[in-house]
């Protein structure tokens, strides 16, 4: 029986790495081919990064016809400077970075990568251009080492380690039960929101885009947490262009600009400060944050008293 047993045992579990890696491959391709419209152009060039400016012409989007999310957007983010997109819930913040990224084609008017329309360079060479750092990191069932070396496989360990360390997730790894050979995902060691975001950042570290967007999570994080993914990310942002989607608004006071988007059009743009002086949207946001913040603190407060 026993004989009969084993081989049988050692097939289920075969059977189980397979399927965990089609998981893997499936979630993967879910993000890179979620719209099968998205083709190259006959004879579509790759696209040749100078600068790494990125700009937004009159850019109409809608994911079902009869209801428009984006409604006329049009902005730049000079290259090596920091534009950060806020606004409301639903305003249609991530679906800017889908669209630099092409998961979509604009309905009309034109993105930009250093004067070439995105929609005629090849998506291969696109997106190898742009570090996207994502609401929800997808990690692979393998060690924390493989999870970070996917920004650039042929990165060595030291290099590996060295975005770790910038990413500020180097500290976490060391204290894990087998350091960088610990076993993250479903079947491992489980990643919190922040520490994923962190392993995103050092592979975007490692793939060294000249482009770097950044889709916020929305959760919130505590202030530890926060604090340390800011300094990561300014980090990976200096002097590289830099598209920041962001929830927390703590987190982009530092941008070159601030555009503020309500139902797909440009509500208010400016610096932290000057949109702060106008006292409109902005404002009211920026207030109505603090003022949940402090009551988060105070709570915290009540509870370590207690
Ligand atoms: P949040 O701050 O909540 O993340 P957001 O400003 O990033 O919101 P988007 O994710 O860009 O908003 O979504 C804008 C609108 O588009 C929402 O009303 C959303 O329901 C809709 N939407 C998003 N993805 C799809 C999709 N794949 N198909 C249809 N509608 C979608």
């Amino acid at each position: 029986m026993i004989q009969l047993y084993q081989p049988l045992n050692f097939m289920g579990m075969v059977y189980r790495e397979i399927k965990q890696a089609i998981i893997d491959i499936e979630k993967m391709f879910d993000v890179l081919a979620r719209d099968p419209e998205v083709k190259d152009i006959p004879g579509a060039k790759p696209l040749a990064v100078s600068s790494g400016s990125v700009r937004f012409e009159d850019v109409r989007f809608a994911y079902e016809t009869d209801r428009p999310i984006l409604k006329g957007l049009s902005f730049e983010v000079p290259a090596g400077k920091t534009v950060a997109i806020v606004g409301p819930s639903g305003a249609g913040k991530s679906t800017i970075s889908r669209l630099l990224f092409r998961l979509y084609d604009v309905s009309s008017g034109r993105i930009l990568i250093d004067g070439q329309d995105i929609k005629t360079v090849t998506q291969a060479s696109l997106r190898s251009a742009i570090g996207m750092v994502p609401q929800d990191t997808v990690l692979f069932n393998d060690t924390i080492r493989y999870n970070i070396r996917y920004g650039r496989w042929d990165a060595g360990d030291d290099e590996v380690e060295e975005a770790a360390r910038l990413a500020q997730i180097d500290g976490f790894i060391r204290m894990s039960p087998q350091g960088y050979e610990t076993q993250v995902g479903e079947r491992g060691l489980k990643l919190s929101g922040g520490e994923k975001q962190r392993v995103a950042i050092a592979r975007t570290v490692l793939k060294a885009p000249p482009i770097l967007v950044l889709d916020e999570a929305t959760s919130a994080l505590d202030s530890h947490t926060e604090h340390e993914i800011q300094g990561a990310l300014e980090r990976v942002s200096r002097n590289r262009t830099s598209l920041v989607i962001a929830h927390r608004l703590s987190t982009i006071v530092g941008a070159d600009e601030i555009i503020v988007l309500d139902q797909g059009r440009i509500a208010e743009r400016g610096t932290h400060a000057r949109l702060l002086a106008a006292d409109g949207l902005y404002a009211s946001m920026w207030n109505r944050q603090r003022e949940a913040e402090e009551a988060r603190e105070r709570l915290a407060q009540v509870d370590d008293d207690g």
